[in-house]
């Protein structure tokens, strides 16, 4: 048995060492670097130990859909930088979402969540749910008074992600798990733009994290992950039995990568911010700008909350073009060193148009309400030399 080795571990401390060495478990080859245990079953000693294990009377691994030790280092990191009870790790950001969600919402019940969601996320909420039976009310995310009138009957579930994407909402998590407890709802917040580096869902009052790995946490675009934390009543009583019966599980191979990714995690989201932030600021001195949306700004309209719940802005610039859709496009395209990828979170600076490409199945109404406008763009910032991309940037503006 691999064992979860305490003290090379680091359990007890600071963020930047559980990074590092969260959850490690040394096979008995000593190696330094975790190992990848890419293997789908394993071996018993004898049929009453198989018996055993599976009547949950001795401890250990059974069969990768259901837990490898691998998938075990990077389940025991997040939650650990999370400070969550419990996590369990899924094969993509949308599987983590699907499961956090269908592992406990049942026919009658009802699910609120606001109208600025990634474009997957919304079609589960406003498509999946409602043909089982479950009753959705959508909101602006914004806008408190629309958070109390939604939240004025019984509710099982409140889904929601802040920053949203693309137009960098800021929803706050604080008022709006305290509002869904009184209804009984559990609070799963989607924290893939803000990371757990700036921001901690649980710590201010929700009861669910879920992510996309593959965006910053493996942030090299090498493979899909995903991850739900929360407390160990919820993974035990719900999450887990519902994934291990129907198998959105991650592949070791992937848990590694993603496990090494977390290393670099703190590092790379900070230089990343620091290189949007700069950006941010060049882009609003340009004529050839209309709007520059960046939460760590205090231009943002609600820099106030940002600052209040997130501990840094973020590692992604969405700005309106003063000009057509045609001109937008031209400025894409005129870009030599940032890459036209919908992608995000990435080592690699990549820039999308939500409206034809991440948002193209959202309503032209709902996309009006939300300013997803025909001349906004959506960037993720890099770690290239920010100067290199200012002058990208700057060229193509021209
Ligand atoms: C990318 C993303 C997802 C989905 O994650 P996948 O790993 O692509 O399945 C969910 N929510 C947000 C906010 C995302 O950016």
């Amino acid at each position: 048995m691999v064992k979860l080795d305490k003290k090379a571990a680091g359990q007890d401390n600071r963020t930047a060492t559980q990074l590092v060495r969260g959850g490690l478990r040394r096979s008995q080859f000593k190696e330094t670097s975790e190992a990848i245990f890419m293997n789908s079953g394993f071996v018993y000693d004898s049929a009453e130990e198989a018996a055993g294990r599976f009547k949950g009377e001795n401890e250990g691994y059974i069969y990768s859909r259901y837990a490898n030790p691998t998938i075990s280092v990077f389940e025991d990191r997040m939650r650990l930088l999370e400070g969550a009870e419990a996590a369990m790790a899924t094969a993509s950001g949308m599987a983590a979402v699907n499961s956090a969600l269908m592992s406990f919402v049942k026919a009658g019940d009802h699910v609120v969540a606001p109208k600025a969601l990634f474009g997957s996320c919304l079609y589960i909420i406003e498509e999946v749910l409602p043909r089982f039976g479950v009753e959705v009310t959508l909101v602006n995310g914004t806008d408190l008074d629309q958070w109390k009138t939604a939240l004025s009957k019984p509710t099982s579930a409140v889904f929601l992600e802040t920053p949203s994407n693309p137009t960098l909402e800021i929803v706050d998590i604080a008022a709006v798990s305290e509002l869904a407890h009184k209804v009984g709802a559990r609070v799963i917040v989607d924290n893939v733009f803000a990371t757990a580096i700036y921001q901690k869902p649980l710590e201010l009052g929700a009861d669910v994290v879920v992510y996309s790995a593959t965006k910053h946490i493996d942030g090299q675009g090498r493979c899909l992950g995903g991850i739900v934390l929360g407390s160990e009543e919820f993974v035990e009583d719900y999450l887990f039995p519902y994934a291990k019966h129907t198998g959105p599980a991650l592949s070791p191979f992937n848990a590694w990568n993603l496990v090494k990714g977390l290393e670099t995690l703190e590092l790379r989201v900070e230089k990343q911010t620091d290189n949007a932030e700069k950006i941010a600021e060049f882009l609003s001195q340009s004529s050839k700008v209309k709007r520059v949306i960046h939460p760590g700004r205090d231009d943002h309209p609600q820099a106030e909350l940002a600052k209040k719940q997130m501990r840094r802005g973020s590692t992604l610039v969405s700005f309106e073009l003063a000009g057509s859709q045609e001109e937008t496009f031209a400025f894409l395209n005129k870009l030599s060193l940032v890459d036209i990828s919908n992608n995000l979170g990435d080592a690699k600076s990549l820039i999308t148009h939500p409206t034809t490409t991440t948002h193209s199945s959202v309503s032209d109404d709902l996309k009006a309400e939300l300013g997803i406008t025909n001349s906004l763009v959506r960037l993720s910032v890099g770690l290239e030399n920010v100067d290199d991309l200012i002058a990208d940037l700057g060229e193509a503006l021209e």
